[in-house]
């Protein structure tokens, strides 16, 4: 494994500081993203309009690397997850999520990327996989990236959409995110639009207040699951140490001067949060943030107690949410919230390695 950083990990701005500190014009970086970006070469040789001299420089100090597949499932026109190996062998999961439809019910162009940020995750809430092997590591801003380009090799269709709903909780791996997302949304890089961002959060304080102070436009998911310190406690343990009263003023801090909803990601979970209190509460937040709500009834996760609640408990819980005329949805796919999408092909490729049985 070569220690060099890789080219596709670079910010426009953090290209030009070392262009120009080797003598470099800004047109000469402007070259480079082009040729990376737009063009997607995979060696500096590729980049034909630059001096012999700039192609040697850069290959002296960066390099361009793709992380291994190492297993797909599903297929084309479906949800797709895959696995990739870092280069330390590492295993992340990423899924590939295409939109049939669009919603004037045109055919949908749009191709949903759930991305991971770390390697597992220590903050170990109580319905997901990615948590139960704890924290490995952070991803890197290339290895977040990494799994964009993998996936578009899958797809063979530009990724136009990202969530950050995969492994790990981004916004405690902020400093790589932050890079990722200045590569994502650059126009000298992936060129996606911070409005088809979305970052989706466990409620961690410190990283919401730095996402509060970030200038750009991206969307804001929380995973809220209970509306009081009580219910909250009971699925996520990061309640414990960042309650509803620390939690809600970061919301409101993220929402100054934003014309930006958060949702408020609400898993439906039979006798632990779903009586007609628990949506007032639930109701008594949202306003107070503005906020949309999306219920999630809960899916079974073996080794857990919990049930879904009937589909009439489900039903008249969103509408006693709706008659408030707070703008709430209800879905049944599986994402990060209910532990499948992201997590749980890693933890049996692990378990598989450690020689434990998969689940
Ligand atoms: S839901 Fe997200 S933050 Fe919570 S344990 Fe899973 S990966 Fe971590």
């Amino acid at each position: 494994m070569s220690s060099l950083p890789l080219i596709t990990a670079q910010t426009e701005e953090k290209l030009l500081a070392f262009l120009t500190e080797h003598g470099h014009t800004k047109f000469r970086a402007q070259q480079v993203l082009d040729w990376v970006w737009r063009k997607r070469v995979t060696t500096f040789d590729a980049m034909i309009n630059l001096p012999p001299a700039l192609k040697n420089l850069l290959a002296e100090h960066f390099r361009f690397h793709t992380p291994e597949i190492v297993e797909i499932h599903g297929s084309a026109d479906t949800t797709r997850k895959f696995l990739t190996k870092m280069e330390d062998g590492s295993l992340v999961e990423s899924v590939i999520i295409p939109a049939a439809v669009a919603e004037n019910g045109e055919k949908s162009e749009r191709v949903t990327l759930c991305v991971s940020s770390q390697v597992g995750c220590a903050f170990g809430c109580k319905f997901c996989a990615s948590g139960l092997l704890g924290l490995k590591r952070h991803l890197t801003t290339g290895e977040i990236i990494g799994q964009i380009l993998s996936a578009e090799t899958i797809a063979e269709k530009r990724v136009n959409n990202i969530v950050f709903m995969g492994m790990g909780e981004p916004l405690s791996n902020f400093d790589n995110l932050a890079d990722a997302l200045e590569i994502i949304t650059s126009h000298r890089g992936l060129e996606i639009g911070a409005r088809h961002i979305t970052i989706s959060t466990s409620g961690f304080v410190p990283g919401l207040k730095k996402l509060a102070a970030y200038p750009r436009q991206i969307r804001l998911a929380v995973s809220l699951h209970g509306a009081t310190d009580e219910v909250r406690d009971q699925i996520m343990p990061v309640n414990k140490k960042w309650p509803l009263s620390q939690l809600i003023p970061a919301l409101e801090e993220w929402s100054r001067g934003r014309n930006q909803m958060p949702t408020l990601e609400y898993i439906l979970i039979r006798d632990i949060n779903d009586s007609p209190k628990d949506a007032s509460h639930l109701v008594r937040i949202a306003k107070r943030l503005h906020a949309k709500v999306n219920l999630i009834p809960y899916n079974t996760v073996e080794g857990l107690p919990w049930k879904r609640p009937s589909e009439e408990r489900c039903r008249s819980f969103r509408d006693a949410v709706h008659k408030a005329r707070i703008p709430v949805t209800m879905r049944y796919e599986k994402g990060h919230d209910i532990n499948a999408a992201c997590g749980q092909l890693r933890l049996r490729k692990e378990q598989e390695k450690n020689g434990s049985t998969p689940r």
